[in-house]
């Protein structure tokens, strides 16, 4: 942040009184604007024993395969995000059920939850944001084109959960991209 949203004059990084880290303070009208993490959601649709992957069209990641997940929105459940998602960028219809995964994207500032997800009926198809969508099984998941670290992370767990017959929640932390494509 370089300009106060609120005046739109310069913002300094300063310590403000009774705080203890440099926030965005502006210089004019002395708003002290905080920055803090985002929440991305996401769930992993299931039809059949076999698994919901989208192919992005947009970037970061053009071209790699995620599983439905966006941007958290005001007045919404995670619950909801995760189902909004899957119908914004799949077209499918699920029930969320328990929480997956949970991955700190720290140099990102994102929380990345995943649920785990049954879809009501057989139908998907092609979002704004997606090039190509189909149902996969475990064998058939191209590991090597997973678009995130934290889809990585929260489909081998699912997999490992679904083998154990538990559903278990899993905590990951990511400090650093995996390469430039991914910012
Ligand atoms: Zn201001």
């Amino acid at each position: 942040m370089k300009y106060c949203p609120a005046c739109g004059q310069p913002v300094e990084m300063r310590v403000p009184a009774g705080d203890n880290r440099p926030r965005a303070v502006c210089v004019a009208c002395a708003a002290i604007h905080y920055e803090n993490p985002r929440i991305v959601v996401g769930c992993v649709p299931e039809w059949q024993g076999r698994i919901l992957l989208c192919q992005r069209a947009i970037l970061p990641r053009r071209g790699f395969w995620t599983t439905p997940a966006g941007f958290f929105e005001l007045g919404e459940t995670l619950q909801d995000a995760a189902a909004r998602e899957s119908l914004e960028e799949a077209q499918v219809r699920v029930a969320i059920g328990s929480l997956l995964a949970v991955t700190h994207v720290l140099h990102a500032a994102q929380v990345h939850m995943t649920f785990r997800a049954r879809m009501l009926d057989e139908h998907f198809g092609v979002g704004a944001e997606t090039l190509q969508v189909g149902l996969y099984e475990e064998r058939e998941i191209p590991w090597d084109r997973i678009a995130f670290p934290s889809i990585d992370f929260a489909l081998r767990c699912y997999f490992e959960d679904r083998r154990a017959a538990r559903e278990s929640l899993h905590f990951n932390t990511v400090e650093r991209p995996l390469d430039r494509s991914e910012t």
